[in-house]
């Protein structure tokens, strides 16, 4: 775990291994665009386990395929830039990301159902990922695609097997294999989990912060359960209506959310130590991306809601190690953030 961060960057003091700043994303529909992703910065040091969280429809996915470069029409990138180990992403040809995936980072979607090519082997998957960048034998293949799935508890027996003849859990682990196949510095997962029972979950989670340990490749981990990420990542980003809302210390947002939908959030979700309190959630939903509220986002929904939070878009102000886009935590609150879209 990184040492406690200064109040003007909660990010980690790991090594840089991404770095994704002011990244805007926008889907073109008929009633005009839509934007899913508006201007986040998001970073994460080698090693290190990112948690991203937010209901449905906050644009965590969308995030994600940005930055993995992996958006289609009608989705396209408006603004921002995604380095990566150096390089900007967003201005990379389809070839050169090509030599990137897999081998310097992967992707794990929500349904490896989807994610799997339901009509070849594994064993065919796994080679094709394979060879994809390099130039193997057949034994050398072999030999790679039974470690990975030793690594993550799948008898090799399987590399014969179809993805419908796996188990939900079993499919999701597979696609973990492949993911590791070369061993990636960065791999990013979005909602690998959510397929699975309660028990499949966290016994799922537990393996995947194992091989992140025992590799040291870094993690994004996208879920719309706060707690399920929280005995695990390293720092919490939580996002409401394609904005960062508060970003900081997994243990900080954890224990003392700063931002109300923060707190809403872990009312949400059970907790796996805590007593066992009625779960309140948080009434209404999130708003529509096409036509987003004036002022703060979350304002309508907001139980702690001021007059001026109709009006005022809130920045990201540091606050107790953290960052949080609620205007109650401006530092001065006579003159918060200018009445404009705010930028991060
Ligand atoms: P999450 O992963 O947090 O559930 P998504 O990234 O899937 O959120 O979606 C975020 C928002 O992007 C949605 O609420 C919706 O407004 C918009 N969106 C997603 N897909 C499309 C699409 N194909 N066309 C138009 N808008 C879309
Ligand atoms: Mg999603």
């Amino acid at each position: 775990m990184s040492s406690a961060p200064n109040h003007s960057d909660p990010s980690s003091d790991h090594e840089p291994l991404l770095d994704v700043r002011g990244l805007r994303v926008s889907y073109q529909s008929s009633r005009g665009p839509v934007e899913a992703v508006g201007g986040v910065d998001l970073r994460v040091g080698r090693g290190e386990f990112v948690g991203v969280v937010g209901e449905s429809g906050c644009g965590k996915s969308t995030l994600l395929f940005a930055v993995a470069q992996l958006l289609s029409p009608p989705a396209a990138i408006t603004d921002g830039s995604v380095e990566f180990k150096g390089q900007n992403l967003v201005r990379l040809t389809e070839k050169q990301l090509n030599a990137l995936r897999w081998r310097d980072y992967s992707v794990v979607m929500q349904s490896a159902m989807n994610a799997l090519n339901p009509v070849t082997t594994i064993a065919a998957q796994f080679k094709d990922a394979i060879l994809a960048h390099d130039r193997r034998s057949a034994e050398q293949i072999r030999a790679r695609s039974v470690e990975v799935l030793q690594l993550v508890g799948i008898d090799p027996v399987h590399l014969g097997s179809y993805p419908h003849q796996l188990s939900g859990g079993m499919r999701q682990r597979a696609m973990i294999a492949m993911a590791l196949l070369f061993t990636p510095d960065l791999v990013i997962m979005d909602e690998p989990t959510s397929a699975l029972d309660v028990v499949a979950q966290r016994s799922l989670m537990v393996q995947i912060k194992e091989l992140q340990q025992l590799l040291g490749f870094a993690v994004v981990f996208v879920t719309h359960d706060m707690s399920l990420v929280s005995h695990f990542s390293d720092r919490l980003l939580v996002m409401y209506a394609g904005q960062v809302v508060e970003a900081g210390p997994t243990r900080q947002v954890f224990d003392a959310p700063a931002h109300p939908y923060s707190r809403g959030l872990l009312d949400a979700f059970p907790s796996i130590h805590g007593p066992r309190v009625p779960l309140t959630g948080i009434p209404g939903s999130p708003p529509d991306l096409a036509e987003p509220p004036p002022g703060c986002r979350f304002a309508p929904r907001c139980p702690v809601v001021e007059e001026a939070c109709h009006r005022v878009a809130p920045a990201l102000y540091p606050v107790g190690g953290v960052l949080s886009r609620c205007l109650l935590d401006a530092p001065d609150r006579r003159t918060p953030a200018t009445p404009v879209e705010a930028t991060s």
